[in-house]
């Protein structure tokens, strides 16, 4: 069903306050990945956690325990899980977003202090670290509560959220808390989909949801010989030289067109179906667009949906650096002793780290076998994490996409993203009910990086999407 035009009204009567509540949450710099501003994570789960119960909602402040960052024991800031109704004849939507931010400093670059929201009228920008990653869409979700409160309406879903404050930290506890809270009687029983508003869209045109992310497998190979580092003068053609080694295996993991050699890894990807294939064809995004975001004109392919679905749906292998290699200036003519190679390689379906580990690994080892070297290989696999694709012809996809086209009056692009979210994963196996992907923001807001940003009307419109979305999914047929 529609959204209530009282409600839409509602949100444009209110823009201005929405406006300060974000100026308020922005001006708490809650940044997870430093010791020194951890109190201030601590701070904003309290801000939230008051602006919940004051909008009506039950919640529950879930500490994690503590973690060691930057040599110091801390605490892990809080998990808040909220709820709003608990009706059995309406349908349960699960919302989660996070309060903690990037780090920021006005020396990296800003043009204004990042921790004070600043409305520039003629862009229309909410420019702030945070604004659009996460709090923008976080807070999206109090203004519909506000909208509703304040209006006598009644939510026509039961709600749940779940908002965390390590996402930019690894969601460090997080896993953990979710199984638990796993099963009869607990937090997330009788969730009946998710829905997510963390990422972007691929423009600044076109609204989105996306329904796949990419997992990753990422690799240390570290070659050794000699007791310490040695002179060329004296040791060249010599001895057998690890950096020699390690440059041989590493050209032989992917060609500079991007096709990954470690025999088997390429074989494991899904086949593509003319359904999904349609679906790039027609993407508002373009190599245009890939190459302004590269900053230079090197895409691999002249053909659009090519290069699309290497960063969407095809695995991809990118070499990161040399550990213990001479990268200073200068000539320096030392055979370093002992090298890592780093390199990582992203994940579709089907593949798992459990799949492509054992291949990757048999390949080095081999490849390292016909160089007849001396020295000694290990190889470990740093950190790794599962690919995620949702249906996105299920009914919460369907419920999205109408009310995209209610409030922006065009049809959402599909996409799938080339990164992680793992808790996306996480949600989608744990409840095993389907997850969605509803971006806020556009593709330049910045997220990470200098000048972050929400346009204002993302912000507004946004929330009106989020709202009419939960009208459309309370009645779609499950
Ligand atoms: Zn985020």
């Amino acid at each position: 069903m529609p959204a209530p035009p009282k409600f839409l009204d509602y949100v444009d009567a209110n823009a201005d306050k929405f406006i300060k509540r974000l100026a308020e949450a922005v001006a708490i710099p809650s940044v997870s990945g430093d010791a020194s501003y951890r109190k201030h994570v601590h701070e904003m789960a309290s801000y939230l956690e008051s602006q919940l119960k004051t909008l009506g909602a039950e919640v529950r402040s879930v500490p994690l325990g503590k973690q060691v960052l930057d040599g110091q024991e801390i605490d892990l800031p809080p998990v808040l899980l909220a709820q709003l109704g608990n009706d059995p004849k309406k349908k349960t939507i699960l919302c989660y977003g996070h309060f903690d931010v990037q780090p920021a400093l006005i020396g990296d670059g800003w043009d204004t202090e990042p921790f004070k929201l600043v409305i520039d009228d003629k862009t229309g920008r909410l420019i702030g670290r945070g604004s659009s990653d996460d709090k923008g869409p976080v807070l999206g979700w109090l203004n519909i509560l506000d909208a509703h409160k304040d209006l006598g309406l009644p939510l026509p879903v039961n709600l749940k959220f779940c908002f965390e404050g390590m996402e930019e930290s690894g969601s460090e506890g997080l896993d953990e808390l979710i199984h638990a809270e796993v099963g009869k009687g607990k937090f997330f029983e009788g969730v009946d989909a998710v829905c997510i508003s963390d990422n972007y869209w691929l423009n600044t045109r076109t609204p989105c949801l996306t329904y796949g992310l990419r997992g990753i497998s990422y690799y240390k190979v570290t070659i050794s010989g000699p007791a310490r580092d040695l002179h060329s003068g004296v040791f060249g053609r010599t001895v057998h030289e690890p950096m020699t080694d390690l440059i041989a295996i590493m050209s032989k993991l992917v060609t500079p067109c991007g096709k990954i050699l470690v025999p088997g890894v390429e074989d494991l990807v899904a086949p593509l179906t003319s359904e999904e294939k349609a679906r790039y064809d027609k993407l508002d995004y373009g190599i245009a667009d890939v190459e302004h975001s590269a900053g230079a004109q090197i895409a691999l392919s002249d053909d659009k949906a090519a290069v699309l679905m290497g960063r969407m749906r095809y695995p991809s292998l990118s070499l990161h650096g040399i550990e213990g290699a001479f990268s200073a200036a200068g000539a320096k003519t030392v055979i370093p002793a002992k090298v890592s190679g780093k390199f990582s390689i992203r994940l579709v379906p089907d593949q798992t780290p459990a799949n492509v580990d054992p291949l990757v690994i048999a390949y080095i080892q081999s490849e390292f076998a016909k160089l007849n070297s001396k020295n000694k290989l290990s190889i470990e696999n740093i950190h790794g994490g599962k690919p995620w694709l949702a249906d996105p012809n299920h009914w919460n996809y369907v419920a999205a996409i109408k009310a995209t086209e209610a409030v922006y009056k065009q049809t959402p692009d599909l996409t799938r993203e080339g990164g992680s979210i793992p808790v996306t994963l996480t949600f989608a196996e744990s409840l095993g009910v389907n997850v969605l992907l509803l971006p806020m923001g556009r593709g330049d807001d910045g997220a990470h990086s200098t000048n972050e940003k929400l346009d204002r009307s993302n912000f507004i419109e946004g929330t009106k999407l989020l709202g009419t979305y939960l009208y459309e999914v309370a009645d779609i047929k499950a």
